[in-house]
């Protein structure tokens, strides 16, 4: 398969080319030709399978040269606004179409000075979007396309209201691709009766939503988390295990101290060589190491079936690998279990990711473990449903007041 297949002009190959794509991903065989007919297109695939050529080229393909908006990308957050804009600009290299992205928390004017003297494709994070077409800057009439990016994270950061405030001011007869790493059922709730018998395209495992993973924390002094870990794989039920860390390192000391202990682990990171790499994941995958040990930089490259628990030795640094991570323990249909040791100094993280999958996770102490010098203190917390905090102009409610003064270790 090559993309001289797909029948796309000449100058877009020559863009494609120069991006140094030598022939599609799979998500993009799939996706293009139902695509480049004028299907309305539901991909679901991994992070990092290549979805965004897979609406890039079919848009660029089907895009005139109107400097009217007629693609609109709508993505949750301003770094994938920005990493969308920069593939198309390289696929549009040679085409002609002018690319923009606009995303909230840089100044509005030149955005909407830009957008005034034509935009072929733009890229759009929903807040933004929003301002510009309130306030006249920003003409949807003449969309001929729509693709929502990242649909699961935009459920998650709570923009399906935004979303639907935005399809509702769009042409009803349009294009409609919609991308996601996961198809949450609420995902197609919404967006099902926008969509004109789409073509589904589903690549890989599709990962399981998180509700469906059985979460706990494990309130655990940093300096004790080796040995935790290791008292943890003692139990039975810990097959092929997951470890994360924050730092390459310490992905290599935690290796370092379970092979000490004799349980069998491969560490697998950017500083390794990618034979190096090869070898950790075969080895695990077929059973040779039990315990991966992992940084979130190559996490996404890893594909394995069975995983029985993923633990995060440390919490991620962004609250949205903590989802990647945890994905990586169920296929579709079954369950898993993942595991968060939080030292005391990690609060601020839980707190993020929290609010983000929307509810809190239980806390757990593992029995007969010895636990001691903890700062933190077992809440005993079960898992319980965050209401959303409502933005009043500012001010924090008393409720949230309250419960910021409540000391660490109760809450959490
Ligand atoms: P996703 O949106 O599925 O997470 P991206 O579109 O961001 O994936 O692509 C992931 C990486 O793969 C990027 O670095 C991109 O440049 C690269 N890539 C995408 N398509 C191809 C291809 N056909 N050949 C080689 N690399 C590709
Ligand atoms: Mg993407």
């Amino acid at each position: 398969m090559s993309f001289e297949k797909f029948g796309l002009a000449p100058r877009l190959l020559k863009g494609v080319k120069s991006m140094g794509y030598q022939k599609p991903t799979p998500v993009q065989q799939d996706a293009i030709p139902p695509a480049l007919m004028g299907r309305d297109v539901v991909g679901c695939a991994q992070t990092g399978t290549g979805k965004t050529a897979a609406f890039v080229l079919p848009a660029l393909q089907l895009l005139g040269h109107r400097r009217k908006v007629g693609v609109l990308v709508v993505t949750p957050t301003r770094e994938l606004a920005q990493q969308i804009e920069e593939v198309a600009r390289h696929c549009a290299r040679f085409t002609g179409h002018k690319v923009m992205a606009v995303y909230g928390g840089v100044n509005y004017n030149p955005q909407a000075a830009r957008l005034r003297r034509g935009i072929d494709l733009l890229v759009a994070t929903p807040g933004r979007l929003l301002d510009l077409h309130r306030r006249g800057d920003v003409d949807l009439g003449s969309i001929e396309m729509l693709v929502l990016d990242e649909a699961d994270r935009m459920l998650d950061m709570g923009f399906w209201p935004d979303v639907r405030r935005i399809i509702r001011v769009l042409p009803k007869k349009r294009q409609n691709l919609l991308f996601s790493a996961t198809m949450p059922p609420q995902v197609m709730a919404v967006i099902g009766t926008e969509l004109n018998q789409p073509c589904r395209v589903e690549i890989g495992r599709s990962a399981v939503p998180v509700e469906a993973i059985d979460q706990a924390v494990y309130p655990v002094d940093s300096r004790q988390k080796s040995e935790l870990l290791a008292a943890l794989l003692e139990k039975r039920g810990l097959d092929r295990v997951l470890v994360f860390t924050r730092t390459k390192r310490r992905a290599d000391n935690v290796c370092r101290d379970l092979v000490c202990n004799g349980i069998g682990a491969v560490p697998i990171h950017s500083n390794r060589t990618q034979a190096q790499r090869r070898t950790a994941l075969e080895g695990f995958k077929n059973g040779k190491y039990r315990v991966l040990v992992a940084t979130d930089i190559v996490s996404r490259g890893i594909d394995v079936d069975n995983i029985s628990h993923v633990i995060n030795f440390d919490m991620p640094y962004r609250r949205e690998d903590y989802v990647h991570r945890i994905g990586r323990t169920a296929r579709a249909g079954s369950s898993g279990t993942a595991i968060s040791f939080l030292a005391a100094e990690e609060t601020a993280e839980l707190r993020n990711i929290e609010a983000m999958i929307g509810f809190t996770l239980k806390c757990n102490d593992l029995e007969g473990f010895n636990y001691t010098q903890r700062l933190l203190s077992n809440p005993k917390r079960q898992a319980k449903k965050i209401r959303r905090l409502v933005y009043n102009g500012g001010a924090l409610s008393g409720r949230r007041r309250r419960r910021r003064r409540t000391p660490v270790g109760t809450s959490v």
